[in-house]
């Protein structure tokens, strides 16, 4: 009797998965895209973040730099990107001038002036550009009987329009063609013209260093009529970045669960003899905005000198931006609270939440237009960006499909790149105190780059310093306040503390002289670290 069932239960599984399985060649259509609000990965029922452990002696007031303090005002600046997504903007998040970017400013001005910094304020610029701004899109894989019995026409959810793309609200259905990566031998022998073309991309560590940039809009000059860019990352989410624009046409990025989903399908139907009846349909309707304003929140901590360390972090981002740039926004909030409460600095600190560069405008060149005085009475510019992101690396378990390995979350964050664009070994030597006396995962090897915020201050012609990093969901909508540990941010935090008081107590000489300069280590042990009680000290 037993094996009677048993048999009956194999033989209707077989048939519902018969049944199931003759639409798209059999292929699994893909799911709904990630819920943005929520992180893709999982951060339940695992083990903790690596723990924040200091070495050297806790300061006065130490306690504004505490992970939990900070990781509040992390869900507060957040917060203003929900805000946006709630009130139903396309692009979401803190995109620059748009009012959730005007409110994160606003906070900031708020908090500091409760923090005593009394010259706090919101200083708004006029944008030269405009902002492309989409209405409504659709992104679908046509059905038909070829493709298996049962296939009806599939709506990729996690579809999201690149800046820029050309609008067709009439849509445009067009075959398709694989172009793999998109280098010129993966496009040896094949025709784009007049097709959708499907290019896989890969975010190595993250789209910032995806060695895809740019090949969307070189397939559009080549005559494509729409791309989709198929990102390989985990679950279904949402990727917005101008490096995978096209410009002349409509242009969009897909999630790994889309994409994957049409790479196989594309290899199912050649090996069927049927890919010439694969079509797309792309639909996309947008606006540009023009006369638009931005803006920076400035205050400053005076010093006895006038001349000035400039504490930068931008405040916009795509969707949550939990580690672009809220990680930094919240470092830079607590730096001021912390510096705030110290003994009078040397030099005058001046905090600068900036208008960035995701949207219209450069919040840093157009701090650096406005205040002339910042050319010759700058000592250095400090930047806080993508501080404390829980590294997503792939894992030991091979994935279903054969997708590759699974993706899974470590309890340390990425390693970060350290750049000093003079290459002070003084300034060298601080940053090997990052990961030795404060924990902070950095490369081996700094360098004199210095990507992300810091371009609009090259104007200052003064050093420049920051740690950053990109990761997988880099300009995505799994960049979640999930993703960023309250360790990771206490850890950025007291190093930066450390940095800007030992820059602040030392001669400008060794701040200013680059590459070369003997140079002899006075910095004390990790241990013996002591923050400034009193102005008495050297
Ligand atoms: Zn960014
Ligand atoms: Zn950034």
């Amino acid at each position: 009797m037993k094996r009677v069932l048993a048999l009956a239960f194999l033989l209707a599984t077989a048939s519902i998965a018969a049944q199931d399985n003759k639409a798209w060649f059999g292929t699994p259509v893909p799911p709904a895209a990630n819920d943005p609000r929520k992180p893709v990965m999982r951060y339940d029922n695992g083990y903790a973040p690596l723990a924040a452990h200091f070495t050297h002696a806790p300061g006065r007031f130490d306690e504004l730099l505490d992970g939990a303090a900070l990781k509040r005002d992390h869900k507060t600046i957040v917060g203003f990107s929900l805000e946006s997504f709630a009130a139903g903007d396309k692009i979401w998040g803190r995109r620059a001038a748009t009012p959730s970017f005007m409110h994160a400013l606003d906070w900031t001005v708020r908090e500091l002036k409760t923090a005593g910094l009394r010259d706090a304020r919101v200083e708004t610029f006029a944008v030269s550009g405009t902002m492309w701004v989409p209405r409504s899109w659709q992104v679908q894989l046509v059905g038909d009987a070829a493709f298996g019995p049962g296939t009806e026409t599939v709506t990729l959810h996690s579809a999201f329009p690149q800046p820029g793309g050309a609008t067709t609200p009439a849509g445009v259905t067009a075959p398709v063609v694989f172009v793999s990566r998109g280098t010129d031998a993966d496009l040896a022998g094949r025709d784009v013209v007049g097709r959708i073309a499907i290019v896989h991309v890969r975010p190595e560590p993250s789209l910032f260093g995806s060695a895809e940039q740019g090949v969307a809009a070189k397939l559009a000059a080549k005559g494509a009529v729409g791309i989709v860019n198929a990102v390989e990352g985990p679950g279904n989410a949402l990727y917005f970045d101008t490096r995978f624009a096209c410009g002349k046409a409509p242009c969009f990025m897909v999630g790994g669960q889309d994409g994957w989903f049409i790479e196989q399908v594309i290899g199912k139907a050649a090996a069927a003899g049927v890919l010439d009846r694969l079509k797309m349909t792309l639909t996309l309707t947008s606006d540009e905005k023009s006369g638009l304003t931005s803006a920076n929140a400035v205050a400053t901590i005076p010093g006895q000198s006038a001349k000035r360390i400039i504490v930068n972090a931008h405040a916009d981002g795509y969707f949550q931006g939990g580690d672009d740039n809220a990680s930094g926004l919240a470092v830079l909030v607590g730096l001021a609270r912390y510096f705030a409460k110290q003994p009078q600095p040397k030099h005058t600190l001046m905090f600068v939440a900036s208008g960035g560069h995701h949207g219209p405008g450069n919040g840093p060149a157009a701090l650096a237009a406005a205040h002339p005085e910042l050319k010759d009475g700058t000592l250095i510019v400090i930047n806080l960006e993508h501080v404390a992101y829980l590294d997503v690396v792939r894992g030991k378990v091979r994935a279903a499909n054969n997708t590759g390995m699974s993706w899974e979350t470590s309890v340390t964050e990425s390693a970060k790149a350290v750049g000093v664009t003079n290459e002070s070994p003084f300034l060298f030597d601080l940053w090997s105190r990052a990961p030795r006396c404060f924990g902070v995962a950095t490369y081996q090897q700094p360098s004199t780059s210095v990507s992300g915020d810091l371009g609009g201050y090259r104007a200052l012609n003064v050093p420049m310093t920051q740690m950053i990093q990109s990761g997988t969901f880099y300009h995505s909508s799994g960049d979640v306040y999930e993703q960023v540990p309250a360790e990771g941010l206490e850890r950025a935090a007291r190093f930066h503390a450390y940095l800007i008081q030992q820059i602040d107590r030392a001669a400008e000489s060794l701040v200013t002289s680059g590459k070369g300069t003997p140079y002899q280590s006075t910095l004390a042990a990790c241990s013996n670290y002591q923050p400034a009680t009193d102005n008495s000290q050297p």
